[in-house]
């Protein structure tokens, strides 16, 4: 059969089992993609049903989560787990507490979780989980209060040897101490069940600022790759988050221009490029809940988008999905030669397709954004042995670590003197994982 056929009856039973969940189809998708003539063609990963069984979770844990709000009021949310596999460590993966939360968003990440795991080269299997609650206009009592509610129903669930959650979208270090103290509490022991925790009880050096970083530094090794440097590119980031905001700040400190930073609102650009205060103010309003119109030293439209500007390098750092066809193509007609992703899927399926039409190098978030969860597999290491890195010692290895997954993605996915960084990153991962589920025979 041809690839084409392989691909379309393994969809069809993907789609058939999983109605509606149009971004886990859309991951599956792309992995399987790449992949599947790899599959057919090793004889164990076909026997073993490598790609069937990765198209289902391990399991999906679904829960109530009932709090109060200031006024008294009960509130009720939904809650999920998604192990997606541990086939080579215990699921790893953050939790994101978000209105566009559903079974298949979690089902995607989790999924694209596995993949971007194994090329940390670290032990750590993989998982998502959250909530479709939105802390915005919530107080900080409220939010305590749902994050000791949601813990009340993960706990069981979780621990040091067999899931470990960390951050994700509106799931910052406070977060992660309130729901580090709801699991201490029900666990009656202090391990370190997850990460991303503070510095004081068994956090990492470098964690916040690790996916940002680590994004500039794989952009870093791409770039020199291809025989070139940061310095004076001109940089579109979108997301005023914690991986747009350090991948902004690194980017600056590297000799670079970042031109832009957007939320919902609008879009902040700074022609000359934006300067450390501007970003520390970003950073400042977005812990506040605030928009960023107003920001000094800079330009604030509303509705712009990051893609109308004449760059070197897009960094979509915001969130799955953000970059459809038409934003694509202004990105490709402005003249940018790199796509590299903060976010977890960034581009719908048509903006990607317009970007490889246009030979644009581009390097998915499970290689590029891979440094959150790479830091985060260094701190349970750190748990594990009672100790703490350095800031240096752990920015070091994070570079390594980068370095190290730019290297395995372009070794698969060279093709004459250029990267095809989608298609490598995803061989290179699914070997892994494959060869894990290979061995452990049918369970
Ligand atoms: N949420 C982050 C990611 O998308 C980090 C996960 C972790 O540290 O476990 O990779």
């Amino acid at each position: 059969m041809s690839r084409d056929a392989l691909l379309k009856t393994y969809m069809d039973m993907v789609e058939d089992r999983t109605e509606g969940q149009s971004e886990f189809h859309q991951a599956v998708r792309h992995v399987a993609g790449d992949v599947i003539t790899i599959e057919k063609a090793h004889k164990e990963y076909a026997a073993a049903k490598v790609l069937e069984r990765l198209a289902e979770p391990d399991r999906v844990i679904g829960f109530r989560v009932v709090w109060q709000d200031d006024a008294g009021e009960v509130q009720v949310n939904r809650g999920w787990r998604v192990q997606y596999s541990n086939a080579i460590g215990p699921y790893k993966g953050g939790l994101r507490f978000h209105p566009t939360v559903s079974p298949s968003v979690l089902k995607f990440l989790g999924f694209e979780q596995v993949f971007k795991n194994a090329l940390t080269g670290l032990p750590l299997g993989g998982g998502k989980g959250g909530s479709d609650f939105d802390p915005r206009g919530r107080s900080d009592r409220e939010i305590m209060r749902f994050c000791q509610a949601f813990m009340r129903q993960l706990a069981p669930y979780i621990g040091p040897d067999r899931d470990v959650p960390a951050g994700d979208i509106n799931v910052g270090s406070r977060e992660i101490g309130w729901l580090f103290g709801a699991y201490k509490a029900h666990a009656l022991e202090f391990t370190g069940a997850l990460t991303g925790k503070g510095p004081s009880f068994g956090g990492s050096e470098i964690r916040t600022e690790a996916t940002g970083y680590g994004l500039i530094y794989f952009l870093e090794a791409m770039l020199a790759e291809h025989g070139d440097d940061l310095e004076g590119k001109r940089i579109a980031i979108s997301g005023k988050g914690n991986v747009a905001t350090h991948a902004a700040e690194k980017a600056v400190a590297k000799g670079a221009k970042v031109i832009t930073l957007s939320d919902t609102s609008g879009t902040l650009t700074a022609e000359d490029g934006l300067t450390q205060d501007t970003i520390d103010w970003v950073r400042a309003r977005k812990a506040a809940g605030e928009d960023i119109a107003g920001a000094p030293h800079a330009e604030f439209a509303e509705s712009a988008s990051p893609w109308d500007q004449e760059v070197d390098i897009a960094l979509p750092c915001a969130t799955q999905n953000e970059m459809d066809a038409s934003m694509a193509r202004r990105l490709v007609d402005n003249g940018a030669r790199i796509v590299a992703e903060g976010a977890n899927m960034p581009l719908t399926s048509d903006a990607q397709q317009i970007i490889a039409d246009a030979g644009l190098l581009h390097a998915p978030g499970k290689a590029a954004n891979a440094g959150g969860v790479a830091v985060s597999g260094l701190e349970m290491s750190q748990n594990s042995h009672r100790r703490f890195a350095s800031r240096q010692e752990v920015d070091d290895a994070l570079k390594d670590i980068m370095r190290h997954i730019h290297a395995q993605v372009a070794e698969e996915g060279r093709q004459g003197n250029r990267v095809d960084y989608g298609r490598g990153a995803n061989i290179a991962a699914f070997r892994k994982v494959a060869d894990a589920i290979t061995a452990m025979g049918a369970i």
